[in-house]
């Protein structure tokens, strides 16, 4: 049976706690940039030790821990910074050799289209 109060409020987005008589623990924020330059701010309980990397909310790259003045503390783990398979894809081949090879594969399909097969064997 559900209880009549819950009805039309939207679970987990409001608390139900009261505030009142509530000491807050003591918490200090820290700032993370990534590659992209999206600064990440998250709160730690005071006594507890900020992690050297966190996920950046905007693009989800590693964000790399700034010091109080900005800059970065700890600049080795930027680099392991997960590259995306199109960046891969551009180590290989050039952007003019993939359009290339695109224009290679969209004739060879409509070769198969104009036989009327394209869907039965590739
Ligand atoms: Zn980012």
């Amino acid at each position: 049976m559900a209880q009549p109060t819950m009805r039309g409020m939207r679970l987990g987005a409001q608390s139900l706690e009261s505030e009142i008589g509530i000491a807050y623990s003591e918490r200090t924020n820290y700032k993370y940039k990534c590659a992209n330059s999206h600064l990440t701010d998250v709160f730690f309980s005071a006594d507890a030790e900020a992690p050297d990397t966190w996920t950046c909310k905007s693009c989800s790259n590693t964000a790399v821990l700034l010091a109080a003045d900005g800059s970065v503390i700890n600049e080795a783990p930027i680099e392991k910074i997960a590259r995306t398979h199109y960046e891969m894809l551009l180590e290989r081949r050039s952007r003019e050799e993939l359009e290339e090879l695109l224009a290679e594969r969209l004739a060879a399909l409509r070769v198969r289209r104009a036989k009327g097969k394209a869907d039965k064997d590739s």
